[in-house]
C-alpha cells in the first residue's frame, strides 16, 4: 500500500534515502563535498559524487512533497552546514583569543566588532586603520591584549 510506504526521497552517494534520514544524511554529504572542495586537489581524495532529489518515490510512485516533509534542498543544507561551521569556528576563536582590536559603541558600551590580529604590531596597524575610518562620535576602538576580553 502506498500509504505504508516509507518513501525514498532521494539519492545520496551510498544509497537511496528515506524521508526521515534525508536531512542529516544530506548535511553529512555536504560536509564531505566541502571537505573535498577544501583539500581534494591537494590530498587527491575522490570526489564524493552527487546527490539527487526524487520527485516521485521509486517504491510506490507517490509524489514527494519536499516542503511538506520538511526536506532540505542541497543549498539549504549547505547554508546550515556553513552556519554551523562558522559558529563552531567563532567559539573556537573566542576560547583562544590572541591580540585583537575591538570597536565599542560609545552609547551602549557594546563591542560591535572584534577584529583578530596576528600579534601586537598587527593589532596596532589595524587600530590605526580603524582610527582613520571610524566615526569617532559614535565608536571607540582599542587594542585588546590576549586573554583580556
Ligand atoms: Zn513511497
Amino acid at each position: 500500500m502506498a500509504t505504508d510506504c516509507d518513501h525514498l526521497v532521494g539519492y545520496i552517494p551510498g544509497g537511496e534515502v528515506k524521508a526521515g534520514d534525508w536531512n542529516w544524511k544530506l548535511k553529512d554529504f555536504v560536509a564531505q563535498v566541502d571537505d573535498f572542495n577544501v583539500r581534494g586537489q591537494r590530498d587527491q581524495i575522490n570526489h564524493p559524487g552527487f546527490a539527487a532529489e526524487f520527485r516521485f518515490c521509486p517504491n510506490c510512485g507517490h509524489h514527494i512533497d519536499r516542503i511538506g516533509l520538511g526536506l532540505l534542498s542541497y543549498e539549504e543544507a549547505f547554508k546550515q552546514y556553513d552556519a554551523d561551521k562558522t559558529a563552531s569556528r567563532g567559539s573556537h576563536a573566542m576560547k583562544k583569543q590572541g591580540w585583537a582590536v575591538k570597536v565599542v559603541e560609545d552609547a551602549t558600551g557594546e563591542v560591535v566588532k572584534l577584529l583578530p590580529a596576528r600579534d601586537q604590531r598587527d593589532a596596532e596597524k589595524i587600530e590605526r586603520g580603524l582610527e582613520i575610518n571610524l566615526n569617532h562620535e559614535k565608536y571607540t576602538c582599542s587594542v585588546v591584549e590576549p586573554a583580556k576580553i
